[in-house]
């Protein structure tokens, strides 16, 4: 019974990323009271025309989009009003539509009451949450035999205005790994900007850690801190079994390794210890893309056992960063930026340099 609710526990490690906005649909137009005014013809009959319809609050995913990080910016969205209608029967023109773009998976939710309203799933789902206003009839609409000259025109249907909550489970694309103490809370707190809530996690002093990179004013990505991952992790006895299960979805992983260890712990022993977990593991976590990253290089000692690492891994060369001065860690992360951009086959939205 315990295993069971532990494995549940699991299931309900959530990082998530949410905003609240404030959406309005468009007045509808009002109808129009005219009468046809024309050269001999003194009192012409009424020939007031529609108002146009309010535009609609439509909601739209966007593959191309993976983080609500835009929502923390801009929180309110209008559509366009109808336009009134005119006279000789012109009906006024519709309001625009506006469409919101959500990253697939994003749940719609009622902010007030806390129900959802909808899931938005899969890529290429669109969902007209608020239809605008209709149009007001002109006065022309209101005449009949016995009603020949109404004065009056009906007003444009108010638009609504609702505020949702959108909420979105987010997935690490890139992994930090790497024995206790190397350095990898450290480096996510230097690279990220913002720490998405993590919810139901039990363990709050070892939780993995979420992190939101972003380079310029780029789409930001999550990079999870994985903590706890010991020899014996894949055999459930640590922690570090359920934090392997979190690497399973990454993309790739930052293999971040203390420069200036010695002992069991020198940088070879280190990234071997890690490399035999993630392979005994299985689930191809061992092939999973790595980053090899030593770290700690403004301790003396790092530069020369750095070198040996390097030698005896056989890399040709591998980043070299302080996480405590910061020194390389920019071009790591334009690094990890690149390489998910390429993965998804994404231009930069903004220049690098
Ligand atoms: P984690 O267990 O991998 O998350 O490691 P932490 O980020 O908690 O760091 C472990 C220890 O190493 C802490 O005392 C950090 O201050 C220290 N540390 C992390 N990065 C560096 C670094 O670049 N240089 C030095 N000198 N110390 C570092
Ligand atoms: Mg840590």
């Amino acid at each position: 019974f315990g295993k069971a609710k532990k494995s549940q526990r699991l299931c309900s490690l959530k990082f998530i990323d949410e905003a609240i906005i404030t959406v309005s649909s468009g007045h509808g137009g009002s109808g129009c009271v005219s009468f046809r005014r024309e050269k001999y013809i003194p009192r012409g009959g009424p020939d007031g025309g529609n108002g146009g319809n309010g535009g609609s609050i439509i909601f739209k995913t966007d593959p191309g989009k993976r983080t609500l990080h835009e929502f923390k910016t801009k929180r309110t969205f209008t559509a366009q009003n109808g336009a009134p209608g005119k006279g000789r029967q012109q009906t006024g023109k519709n309001g625009n539509d506006t469409i919101i773009a959500l990253p697939p998976g994003t749940l719609i939710i009622d902010a007030e009451t806390n129900q959802v309203i909808k899931d938005m799933v899969s890529a290429g789902t669109t969902f007209v949450f608020l239809k605008g206003g209709r149009g007001g009839k002109g006065n022309k609409h209101f005449t009949s035999s016995t009603y020949r000259s109404p004065k009056f025109a009906q007003p444009g249907e108010p638009g609504r205005t609702f505020k949702v909550k959108l909420e979105l489970k987010l997935l690490a694309e890139v992994g930090i790994i790497g024995l206790p103490n190397a350095g990898k809370s450290t480096l996510l707190s230097v690279i990220s900007a913002a720490r998405p809530v993590i919810s139901d996690y039990p363990f709050t002093t070892l939780s993995p850690n979420l992190g939101m990179v972003q380079v310029k004013d780029n789409e930001p990505f999550a990079v999870a801190d994985i903590p706890g991952l010991i020899e014996g992790a894949h055999t459930g006895t640590g922690l570090g079994i359920r934090f392997l299960k979190h690497i399973e979805r990454t993309l790739f992983l930052v293999h971040l390794i203390d420069a200036s260890a010695i002992d069991e712990t020198d940088p070879l022993s280190a990234y071997r210890t890690i490399n035999t977990e993630l392979a005994q593991y299985g689930k191809h976590l061992a092939e999973k893309p790595q980053v090899i990253v030593l770290n700690k290089m403004d301790l003396p000692e790092a530069a020369g056992r750095a070198r040996r690492f390097i030698d005896a891994a056989g890399l040709s060369d591998c980043f070299k960063i302080s996480a405590a001065t910061k020194s390389g860690v920019d071009d790591l992360k334009m690094h990890l930026f690149t390489l998910l951009c390429q993965y998804h086959g994404q231009q930069p939205t903004s220049n690098l340099k």
